[in-house]
């Protein structure tokens, strides 16, 4: 930590004088005075303390992130704090900075985290008020991005879709994976914006809709043959057995699913329960009520039963359930420009069902153009 007591005072390491006892602002513990020309002057608890504000080992990663964005909010005028305590949160970002009209708590996270201690944080900092800024550091970038590490620090935004933010203080520079989602068999997949910190780039990316569009391309041929590879395959994954257990109940042949199962892909990630299976199921339901006409909100409440059992969350995004929301309707506009739904006054007709194909070979025939 940056920041230790002095009797009332708050005092910043590269300040401090070795002859002072200085003490946590979180504990109350008397802390040690970490300085030297190698490393950022710091300070540190004695081994073995037992503090809930500084329980993780403040890494050199870590340090200096922190005094770089701490620096650069400096440095551009902007009202900052660095580890200030929050004592009725009993919290202590580690920085706090105003930024178009909020005070943001922004957490430079270096170290694991599990998903309730980062909500009960998250939602702490919410309730007083503030927003908070999860920044991953280093380590993260070093590991895979997974479907757990998204649903912990993902942030959603219409023009960056669902994005994550990292920052590497070695080479000051910013990398946003944004238009997170999942491909038909649940492999994540994004787009990457790196950018070294300025106003503009800030103020661009969060405050004028940002410039990042997504551009995967969607082979929906190489996808069905592919999908027909993993089905023969000998490493064939639980979650498609799932799936083509389903369909044989139907007496229906995964490898022939619908064309529109190809479709472009969900915008965002779908869960443990892969794209593939919620599209099928929810093809399935519609099996059922051929020819009849439906509303809106009886297929909103079809779709929710596919999903159901398959908790996804997302623990930055306030709204619940906007993943559900965003991909059910991105799918009743591929079903209605696909002429299986059809829009009368305020209902929808089921009209022809899609076609299910006997084998991979037929349906390859029939790629549409
Ligand atoms: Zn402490």
């Amino acid at each position: 930590m940056f920041v230790a007591n002095d009797q009332d005072k708050s005092v910043l390491a590269a300040d401090a004088h070795h002859k002072i006892t200085y003490t946590c602002p979180g504990c109350g513990q008397s802390v040690i005075l970490r300085q030297g020309q190698m490393r950022l002057s710091h300070f540190a608890h004695h081994a073995g303390a037992d503090c809930h504000l500084f329980s993780e080992g403040e890494t050199k990663a870590h340090l200096a992130g922190k005094t770089r964005i701490f620096n650069w909010c400096r440095q551009n005028h902007l009202a900052v704090k660095l580890e200030a305590y929050l004592p009725r949160l009993k919290q202590r970002p580690d920085i706090l900075v105003y930024w178009h009209h909020h005070w943001t708590a922004i957490e430079f996270q270096c170290s694991p985290i599990s998903f309730e201690k980062l909500v009960e944080r998250t939602q702490g900092y919410r309730t007083h008020g503030y927003k908070v800024w999860w920044i991953l550091g280093p380590t993260y970038l070093a590991h895979k991005l997974t479907l757990e590490k998204v649903s912990k620090f993902a942030y959603f935004q219409k023009s960056l879709s669902l994005f994550v933010s990292f920052y590497d203080p070695q080479n000051d520079q910013f990398l946003i994976r944004h238009h997170i989602t999942q491909d038909l068999f649940g492999k994540l997949k994004w787009q990457d914006y790196v950018f070294n910190p300025s106003k503009k780039a800030f103020t661009e990316l969060f405050h004028q809709g940002g410039k990042q569009k997504p551009n995967f391309k969607q082979d929906s041929y190489r996808e069905a043959v592919l999908l027909q590879h993993q089905l023969l395959g000998r490493y064939s994954d639980a979650r498609l057995k799932r799936v083509q257990f389903i369909c044989y109940t139907h007496h229906l042949n995964l490898a022939g699913c619908p064309w529109i199962v190809h479709d472009q892909n969900f915008k965002l990630p779908t869960g443990k329960k892969i794209p593939l299976e919620v599209k099928i199921e929810f093809l399935l339901k519609l099996q059922l009520w051929q020819k009849q006409f439906v509303s809106y909100s009886l297929l909103a409440t079809w779709y929710r039963e596919v999903t159901e059992g398959n908790p996804f969350q997302l623990a930055n995004v306030t709204r619940p359930q906007l993943n559900i929301e965003l991909n059910f309707q991105q799918f009743v506009q591929n079903l209605l420009s696909d002429h299986v739904l059809k829009t009368v006054q305020k209902q929808y007709q089921i009209m022809v069902l899609p076609r299910w194909y006997t084998d991979i070979t037929q349906k390859l025939r029939h790629f549409p153009d």
